[in-house]
């Protein structure tokens, strides 16, 4: 039973604000610190990934930007940042726009915006450019996840929707292919329907060059190289074309273009394609097998096939495997992708990327631009022509661009080729940042605006199956941070464009609706009041009584034949492919216990424990051939710089492969490495695949050194102003002396209800001695039923955490630091699972005593 609530708090149904999965939670707020505990929704069904189960560390955190932060000398960002009131700085910012587009045009202004940012907010960030500032220079991080994905799925259905089919449909999968994905680290929760297919009696089979956690749960794991997916995807082609297992019937009455497609993949013989990839060839016909005999099969790409400078090509390749299979519009099967940022989908509908408009409407089209203009009530005329996308944007910072309004974006970190972006930034002749924290890209900034947090704003999102639902405010922001959202509406009223721009985003977000109207991503049907009622609405939502589209392409394409589009694609080499100096292959990815740039997730307490330092992975024979042993640091060189990392030795990656997680900047910026090697379609760079060379530097050390300086952007020296800190939750001493306890063991369980909790075992207790405290650090538990169990953490008799563990599946849960356990507290746990159940559990609960 949870504690009970104190009478000045209240609890509200919001969704986590990191990925596209926007797990459910129920938020409790009033007396701080805010606490939560999942929720039932239809994507994490009850379940949380260490991210959400701590988002709010983050809201209280004393590195908070609570107030404007401006340059203690005009101009020199080498000076001190000190704070200062909105008035001010926004005379600052308003001062630095006039000044910029008076000397250069208006395109000298640039906006970059990011994919956790609303839909309200995205949408009015694209109008904001083009009204307010009148300027064609605008894109967003979102470029740089999806854009690829995006540019397939356009080209070969005439729509853009990560997945066209709920999440859902994946449980009832009977084979699930998934390339370049790993939701087992980067949305856990999601693994809930991978397992649900499998108890069933699915095939899961995983195309990946590390050996994942997603990749360890599959029937088979094809281990291609980096940069050959679409190789690959045209093998599998070239078998089913060779043992007949292609769709005629489909072929015939749903797409145009096979032909070229069928003659095309004839130069992709099985044994070639093992060569391109690794993959044998027994491998590849089992794949093809299982998928063209499902009833329902899906195919699933991400960023591991996506993030190449063929990245559209590449997704195209495995929608033309997955439409030759007749899977696309069969209800239960189809292609979809796994959408990354929390509204990486929301994000690239409404106008905030350098070619559209809202509703995915292009900014090239004349009918399409005198539809918005009318809504936002300007003169189609004025709207500037499409810019530059985003890695070209801040490679013009400095030439063509010299100023840059960022919102909720560390570009200094995620863009590729990152100190090439930190230099262009440095050119620039005014930045201004919006941010929750001081990112490295903020560091940069002349001008820094505290904006406010998921838990404190209000709007919608649009997850990773195009379902639109709610973000809803909890708590006010701290200090003088406000939503993006009122930074608008004020900066536009300052520029003279106010009349058109709202504060409230439920105005914003009714304008949206009408712009989108008639678009390809419609929005003119839904309302709040139906998302709150309806646990979200998937569009296109063109009118108030339309359902909604829950699964897109059942009948048609929307195209102008209404047909999906086969294109023939072919395989190129890599852009840097490797050589004597730089004899590997670097590709870069997520870690479980971040998420993206970091800006949030390092600051995250729970989540350093888990995952405190970059850590590269090297398969056993190279690091044997360079002297390196686990836990070393190693230098990664490429073309473009250095970086340093700890060593993780595993057989678990190809041994011509170098992973490296790209969630830190400094001295272990794997993006300082990447290529920003450009698709021509959808500008996606090469984040995935370039050519590295391996070094050893010294043995284990806690603090990975920089390397050296001639490889590094120049620090800045940062002199904040005092203020007045946030108080912080914890205070730490490194001189107290700490002792590890755990509760750990195997049990047997036998369920009396989901109501009916009782002790894991009378013997696991851990009474805090007298004279001490102790603190909760982890849980992690396993469970062998078929049943969803749940384990409580009870203090002195009263549940105080709860953990869902999922049929045969389980669970780590970095715990907040944040409640002492002092002495004579009596720690035990219990377990609930359905009546009747039987099986067996594991936990372990760390706990430190000091
Ligand atoms: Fe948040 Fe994790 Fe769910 Fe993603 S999977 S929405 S990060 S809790």
């Amino acid at each position: 039973m949870p504690t009970p609530a104190s009478p000045r708090s209240r609890t509200t149904q919001t969704h986590c604000p990191y990925c596209a999965l926007q797990c459910g939670i129920a938020l409790t707020a009033g007396d701080r610190p805010a606490t939560l505990v999942p929720a039932d929704f239809p994507t994490n069904r009850g379940g949380l990934c260490s991210k959400g189960w701590s988002a709010t560390e983050l809201l209280d955190h004393p590195e908070r930007l609570t107030r404007p932060l401006v340059r203690s000398t005009p101009g020199d960002r080498t000076s001190a940042f000190v704070e200062t009131s909105w008035e001010a700085a926004m005379d600052v910012v308003v001062a630095g726009i006039r000044r910029i587009q008076a000397a250069h045009g208006r395109d000298a202004v640039g906006c970059f915006g990011g994919g956790g940012l609303t839909n309200e907010q995205a949408y009015q960030f694209g109008k904001f450019a083009r009204v307010a500032l009148r300027t064609s220079q605008i894109d967003y991080n979102g470029r740089f996840c999806m854009s690829s994905a995006a540019g397939a799925a356009n080209r070969a259905f005439g729509l853009d929707r990560g997945l066209p089919f709920p999440l859902a449909d994946v449980g009832e999968a009977d084979v699930l292919l998934l390339v370049g994905s790993n939701p087992a680290d980067t949305m856990p929760p999601a693994m809930q329907y991978l397992d649900a297919s499998r108890e069933k009696g699915g095939r899961l089979f995983v195309v990946d060059p590390r050996r994942t956690a997603t990749a360890r749960a599959a029937e088979l794991h094809l281990q291609a190289l980096p940069g050959t997916d679409l190789a690959l995807a045209n093998g599998l082609l070239h078998i089913a074309v060779a043992e007949g297992l292609v769709d005629e019937q489909y072929v015939a009455a749903r797409t145009t273009g096979w032909d070229a497609v069928r003659a095309s993949v004839q130069a992709y013989w099985p044994d070639r394609v093992e060569r391109l990839t690794g993959v044998p060839v027994a491998a590849m016909r089992r794949v093809v097998l299982a998928l063209a005999g499902a009833d329902k099969a899906i195919v699933l790409t991400a960023r591991g096939a996506e993030q190449h400078r063929n990245g559209t090509d590449t997704a195209q390749a495995w929608i033309n495997l997955s439409l030759a299979l007749g899977l696309v519009g069969r209800p239960g099967s189809g292609w979809g992708t796994v959408t990354g940022q929390g509204n990486g989908q929301g994000g690239r509908e409404h106008g905030q990327k350098a070619d559209q408009l809202p509703g995915y409407r292009m900014l090239a089209d004349p009918a399409a631009r005198a539809h918005v203009a009318a809504v936002w009530g300007v003169d189609p005329a004025d709207l500037p022509q499409p810019g530059r996308s985003a890695f070209e944007l801040l490679d013009a910072l400095g030439r063509d661009v010299h100023a840059l309004l960022v919102l909720a974006s560390n570009v200094a970190v995620s863009a590729p080729d990152a100190r090439r972006v930190v230099s262009r930034l440095r050119d620039l002749q005014f930045l201004v940042v919006s941010d929750f924290f001081l990112s490295e890209t903020a560091e940069l900034a002349d001008v820094v605006l505290p904006s406010a947090m998921w838990a404190e704003e209000d709007g919608t999102m649009t997850n990773l199956e195009g379902r639109v639902i709610r973000r809803r405010k909890t708590l006010d922001p701290p200090g003088e941070a406000r939503d993006d959202l009122a930074l608008m509406a004020d900066l536009a009223d300052r520029l003279g464009a106010g009349a058109h721009f709202s504060a409230d985003p439920q105005t914003v977000f009714a304008e949206l609706g009408r712009a989108s109207a008639g678009g390809k991503a419609d929005y003119a049907g839904i309302t709040w009041d139906r998302v709150d009622a309806e646990q979200g609405v998937f569009w296109p939502c063109p009118t108030p009584e339309h359902p909604g589209t829950p699964r897109l392409f059942l009948d048609r394409f929307p195209t102008p034949d209404g047909r999906a589009r086969f294109v023939a694609v072919e395989h190129v080499g890599a852009h840097e492919p490797p050589d004597a100096e730089h004899p590997y292959v670097l590709t870069t990815g997520r870690v479980m216990a971040q998420y993206q740039s970091g800006t949030q997730s390092r600051r995250s307490r729970s989540l350093a424990m888990v995952a405190p330092a970059p850590r590269a992975e090297l398969h056993p024979d190279l690091a044997a051939q360079h002297g390196i042993a686990h836990d070393d640091v190693v230098e990664l060189t490429t073309r473009r710089g250095k970086a340093r990392f700890t060593a993780t030795v595993t057989d678990a990656i190809r041994p011509d492969v170098v992973f490296a997680p790209f969630h830190w900047g400094g001295g272990s910026s794997a993006n300082a490495l990447t290529d920003a090697a450009l698709d021509p379609i959808s500008r996606m760079p090469a984040f995935k695949t370039c050519a590295v060379a391996v070094a050893r530097v010294g043995g284990p050390v806690e603090q990975v050194p920089a390397p050296a300086p001639s490889s590094q952007p120049v620090p800045l020296v940062l002199r904040t102003a005092p203020r007045t800190p946030l108080t912080p939750t914890r205070r730490r001493t490194a001189a107290v002396k700490s002792t590890p306890r755990f509760l750990q063991g195997v049990y047997p369980i036998t369920g009396d209800g989901l109501s009916k909790p009782g002790p894991v075992d009378p013997a696991l207790t851990y009474t805090v001695p007298a004279g001490a405290s102790a603190q909760a650090l982890y849980f992690r538990g396993g469970n062998s039923t078929g049943e969803l169990v749940y384990v409580l953490l009870v203090r002195d008799g009263e549940p105080v955490r709860w953990f869902p563990v999922g049929a045969k599946g389980d669970v780590h849960v970095p715990l907040r630091v944040v409640e002492d356990l002092p002495g004579g507290s009596v720690v035990t746990l219990h377990v609930a699972a359905p009546e009747g159940v039987t099986g067996e559990l594991v936990v372990d609960l760390g706990l430190v005593e000091v």
